[in-house]
């Protein structure tokens, strides 16, 4: 058995990345497994501790960091974000695919680590769509709002940098281009 492939998806906060991996994790042939992060981020309404985070403090970060347990992580409008090194390490040795949903510092760090990694950035129609979508979300205040559309134009100019750019127009065909790009990959890691 071949080790699971490292998936890494970036893209703009608001781009519905999560909604893409959703329908993308529904199909059990492609053997997925979410990697779940470290955050020094409040926990928004309707997140649960172990599913969508693992929420600790900056001491408990900077900790994990300084004891080399993290495969990347990055500050991220005023907060830290991480991904747990040894679950992925045991998830790919069991065959799974794991699949990682980081922004763009990250992903540039495991790159440098694992340049075999599949990294697929996600765009929006546009720019203004993005907005709306921010916007619509209500969990974050004005200021906080500011900084990540600030961000994701930001975040918009390292597209060049992946290895894929998916358009998240609809979700059901972003997660099906999704998916044939993860299927060529398998097969080509079983070849190896
Ligand atoms: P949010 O606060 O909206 O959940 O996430 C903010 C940003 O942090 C998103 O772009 C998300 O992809 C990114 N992020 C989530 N987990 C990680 C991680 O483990 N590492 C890095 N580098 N970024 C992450």
């Amino acid at each position: 058995m071949s080790k699971g492939l490292l998936i890494v998806m970036s893209g703009p906060s608001g781009v519905g990345k999560g909604t893409v991996i959703k329908e993308v994790m529904k199909d059990e042939s492609l053997k997925l497994a979410f990697s779940i992060s470290m955050t020094t981020r409040e926990k928004r309404e309707g997140e649960q501790e172990g599913v969508n985070y693992f929420y600790v403090t900056r001491e408990q970060f900077e900790q994990a960091v300084r004891d080399g347990k993290m495969l990347e992580y990055a500050e991220f409008v005023g907060n830290y974000y991480g991904t747990p090194l040894e679950y992925v390490e045991k998830l790919r040795n069991e065959g799974k695919n794991v699949l990682l949903e980081i922004e763009v510092q990250g992903c540039m760090q495991v790159q440098e680590k694992e340049p075999d990694a599949l990294t697929i950035f996600i765009v929006p129609p546009s720019m203004e769509e993005l907005e709306n979508r921010i916007r619509g979300r209500k969990t974050e205040a004005e200021e906080i709002i500011q900084q990540r559309l600030a961000k994701a134009e930001k975040e918009m100019e390292m597209l060049n940098k992946y290895k894929y750019v998916v358009c998240n127009d609809d979700v059901e065909l972003a997660a099906e281009i999704v998916s044939v790009i993860i299927r060529r990959h398998m097969e080509k890691n079983n070849k190896k």
